[in-house]
């Protein structure tokens, strides 16, 4: 076989494993968000991972993540696909395709995919978790949705985060507001150079979000979005807000929130932490996107949804600090001191232990007493469960706490109920 560079055995640049004990609080983290959103009634949605490229030409040919990061592939076939760089697409796609009954509430986990400069926080396969919403555009529905992803954030313990809230109104009222912001930014454009022209020129909402320094002053003082709404959408925005204080959601209204892609109308918004860098403050965020299903060739349908970054969440909880939940931790690591016999033992004591629904191990390859303690202690089991001669003569095992190291001795037959009520804190650790 040729020889081939080492760096081909390792994940190309920006992209990353999870690993335990990491990815226990990945998995955590997927079904509290699983749950929180069957609980609001929203099923699973499980899409390809790569579509036909003009399913993400849809949401945005101007914008960054489609024209210059999107990964384009050509298949076997001769088909142009593209690998998903965000998840609204593929849902609405979904839906166009299937023409499900109305109100469609779906869910999501999946890996997007973008050629960004990789760094902290910015990665070029990134997680989301995210909903949409589709067929309903009463403003109760956003705040159903906003709701949702707050109480996920909140639930989690998570500090500093703010809630941005902006419209960017209608298809009735945006091409009054571009055609001023157009003229406002263009009186600025000679001095400010080719770049911001040639932006201005693709779409001048995309200028209005930019972190360009000497672009701020022009930007700042542009007309905003929210004094050029119809009233329809103005009505719609003073009823979210309305909702909004009513479940005693803080937000800040953000004039200049226009997100990402092309399609959003009407409600938009974004959950921002200051334990991150500014340029990747974005925790999670979405919006209404009321025109896209019939840009896709589908009926006439408003949505609204979101997609949450997990990679950013998982550093905004350790750098606040909050405990990162982790998946639950094993119950009882258990320690043959039986030699080869008692290996069968320590296999039908796992195996009855998991039955019962709690979680246990074992070490394998008839190590030592002192080695399986080790391990034991490696495994973040709570309990080491020792079979050994003594207490075996007594049908009794000794269970030691692997964080106090308290030791007391439990009949065999009791050892499920008795770890049973401490995972329930029914009971004082060895007590
Ligand atoms: P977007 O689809 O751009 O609105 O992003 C939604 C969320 O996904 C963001 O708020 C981030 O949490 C996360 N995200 C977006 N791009 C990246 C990336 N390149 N690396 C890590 N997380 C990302």
């Amino acid at each position: 076989m040729p020889r081939v560079p080492s760096e081909a055995f390792r994940a190309p640049k920006g992209v990353h494993d999870v690993l335990p004990p990491e990815s226990g609080t990945w998995a955590e983290l997927v079904a509290r968000f699983a749950d929180r959103a069957a609980r609001s009634g929203y099923g699973l949605i499980i899409s390809p991972v790569f579509e036909h490229i003009e399913v993400f030409q849809r949401v945005g040919e101007h914008t960054d993540v489609v024209s210059k990061e999107m990964y384009e592939l050509t298949d076997k076939g001769g088909r142009i696909l593209a690998l998903r760089p965000e998840g609204t697409a593929s849902v609405v796609r979904a839906y166009v395709q299937h023409r499900p009954t109305a109100p469609w509430k779906v869910w999501y986990v999946a890996p997007n995919f973008r050629y960004e400069r990789a760094q902290k926080g910015r990665y070029r396969q990134h997680w989301q978790l995210g909903v949409e919403a589709l067929g309903v555009d009463d403003p109760a529905l956003d705040v159903e949705v906003i709701a949702l992803l707050d109480g996920f954030y909140r639930d989690l313990g998570l500090t500093g985060v703010t809630l941005a809230l902006n419209s960017m109104g209608d298809a009735e009222s945006r091409p009054g507001y571009v055609a001023a912001l157009r003229d406002h930014l263009l009186r600025h454009a000679a001095a400010l150079g080719t770049e911001f022209r040639e932006r201005v020129d693709a779409n001048p909402l995309r200028v209005l979000d930019t972190k360009v320094p000497e672009w701020q002053e022009v930007v700042e003082h542009a007309p905003q979005l929210t004094e050029h709404l119809s009233d329809a959408s103005r009505v719609h925005f003073e009823q979210v807000q309305e909702g909004l204080q009513a479940l005693g959601i803080a937000y800040e209204l953000a004039p200049r929130l226009v997100r990402g892609f092309d399609y959003y109308t009407r409600t938009t918004f974004e959950f921002q932490t200051d334990a991150l860098d500014a340029a990747q403050n974005a925790l999670g965020g979405g919006g209404r996107f009321d025109g896209l299903a019939e840009a896709m060739g589908g009926p006439p349908t408003p949505g609204i949804g979101f997609g949450a970054g997990i990679e950013r969440l998982v550093l905004a909880l350790e750098a606040g600090g909050s405990a990162a939940p982790s998946l639950r931790r094993l119950d009882a690591f258990v320690i043959n001191g039986l030699g080869e016999v008692g290996s069968t033992k320590a296999t039908l004591l796992v195996s009855d232990l998991r039955e019962e629904g709690l979680g246990a191990d074992r070490a394998y390859g008839g190590r030592s007493v002192n080695a399986q303690w080790k391990v034991a202690d490696r495994s973040g089991a709570r309990f080491g469960v020792m079979l050994g001669r003594d207490e075996a003569a007594r049908d009794a095992v000794a269970v030691k706490d692997l964080e106090s190291g308290d030791q007391v001795e439990v009949p065999e037959k009791e050892l499920g109920t008795w770890l049973s009520d401490r995972r329930a804190g029914r009971s004082d650790a060895t007590r």
